[in-house]
């Protein structure tokens, strides 16, 4: 048996003593999950999950303050304990019946994920052969992958996560069970679905990661329409087709969820707008589309309103072109239309969406000089909103006569797209003097 003691140097101050106090009340105690994959692999553990013998009632007043225990899974009898440190996870085997830690590793989904590490000894626990598994970088489910699959229908969405971060080869048998069980997640509720899927879409490996949704029937589930352009093809600008395009965009966007939400549905309206006009295939107003996709999605996924907005404001904005023609302008209404937050964000779903064309293209040198000119139009400070006009609406009041209400903020408006147009003129003595020459005009 394998000892690993100094994964535990690695642990967090507040993580050790979420195990010490569980120790010295007389607990077993072993770490598992993540941190103990990511430790072997020589990557820094991310979280802390351990697993004990300690009854839940005790977990809670075991783990007094600075400790907060926020919630239990009852289904898995599982803590989660807030420290200075973060989120730690605690399974108790005693909410979960019976059996001790093997009967616990038993449980868990794949190979890889059924090591346990002692505390604070070190003894490695690995009944099922994932060390063999970790090293041989492969995904094997724990004894009979269909039947744990069955159990929870999750755990394939959790595999195909893995690959995507790790970039592993999933066993042929473990393969197969992973399409058999592919129809039950339909069975799971999106909450779970969503944040698994998330996590895969932050992997290095996402393209390995999707594609394995795809070909398992996962994919066919909770994002069939990333389906519909598969084999689709496309016209010359393209090499690859509307699916291996958008996989490759997804690819190349940096590892954020708003941006890679936004890859992964920029171009998810293509198919149903395709269209062949003069021997080559269009795709009049696909941005629009996929913006009305996006949302459809996003909502069905159960998204926060914020995120949702902004991923569709990126993919209905994706189709930015030829800018170099654009007057200044035009640029400081692109910025406004967007937002300055969502600015860097389309400007890297650009650049993604270039390089996946798979073509060599000029394209990309334009998005650097749109980026570098977006810079140079924002150090010159211009005025984004009508909130930033020299001038406001008692002014607008005073000036022109004109009573508190819709009217005024009309107003307010129009002197903004004349700012947007010429920054100078966000000027007071010249906004006022405007505001006379209006009001003259309206009265006279
Ligand atoms: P991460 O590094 O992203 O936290 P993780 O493997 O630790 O990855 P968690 O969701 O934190 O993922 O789960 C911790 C452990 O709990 C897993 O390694 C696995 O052993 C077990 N586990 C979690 N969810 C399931 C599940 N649905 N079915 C079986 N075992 C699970
Ligand atoms: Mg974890």
């Amino acid at each position: 048996m394998e000892n690993i003691p100094r994964i535990f140097e690695q642990m967090p101050d507040a993580v050790a003593g979420v195990a010490e106090r569980l120790r010295q009340a007389g607990y077993a105690v072993w770490l598992v999950g993540g941190a103990v994959r990511d430790h072997v692999l020589g990557v820094p553990p991310a979280d802390w999950d351990f697993s004990t013998n300690a009854p839940t009632q005790d977990i809670l007043t075991i783990l007094s303050p600075p400790y907060r225990v926020v919630t239990f899974g009852l289904r898995h009898g599982t803590a989660h304990v807030v420290t200075p440190d973060g989120m730690v996870e605690i399974t108790s085997w005693a909410l979960n019946g019976h059996g001790g830690i093997d009967k616990d590793l038993e449980r868990r989904d794949l190979t890889i994920n059924a090591l346990a590490v002692s505390y604070p000894d070190g003894t490695l626990l690995d009944p099922f052969g994932g060390l063999k598994d970790l090293k041989a970088r492969r995904l094997r489910g724990v004894v009979n992958p269909l039947e744990r699959f069955r159990e929870d229908p999750l755990r394939p969405l959790r595999a195909a996560r893995l690959v995507s971060r790790y970039g592993f080869q999933v066993s042929r048998k473990t393969r197969a069970a992973m399409r058999d069980a592919a129809p039950w997640l339909r069975h799971v509720a999106v909450e779970r679905i969503r944040d698994e899927f998330w996590k895969l879409l932050l992997g290095p490996h996402v393209m390995e990661g999707l594609d394995l949704c795809r070909r398992s029937g996962l994919m066919a589930v909770f994002l069939p329409e990333l389906l519909e352009g598969w084999r689709k093809k496309q016209n010359s600008y393209h090499r690859y087709d509307i699916y291996r395009h958008t996989l490759l965009c997804v690819h190349h966007s940096p590892a954020q969820l708003r941006v890679r939400l936004a890859a992964l549905l920029h171009d998810i309206g293509k198919p149903r707008v395709r269209a062949k006009v003069g021997g080559t295939y269009r795709f009049y107003g696909h941005e629009k589309q996929s913006a009305l996709m996006a949302r459809d999605i996003l909502e069905r996924w159960l998204t926060s309103k914020k995120l949702t907005d902004d991923v569709v404001l990126l993919v209905e904005n994706h189709m930015v072109h030829d800018t170099d023609a654009w007057k200044d302008a035009a640029v400081r209404r692109l910025i406004r239309r967007v937002g300055l937050p969502l600015v860097d964000d389309l400007l890297e779903l650009m650049r993604a969406d270039r390089l996946a064309h798979g073509v060599p293209s000029e394209a990309l040198n334009g998005v650097e000089r749109l980026r570098a000119r977006i810079r140079r139009i924002l150090d010159e400070k211009p005025a984004l909103s009508p909130k930033a006009l020299a001038i406001n609406g008692r002014d607008v009041m005073q000036v022109t006569g004109t009573p508190q209400g819709p009217e005024v903020g009309h107003i307010l408006n129009q002197a903004f797209q004349l700012v947007l147009r010429d920054p100078a003129k966000n000027d007071r003595d010249f906004l006022l003097k405007w505001l006379e020459e209006k009001a003259m005009g309206v009265t006279s």
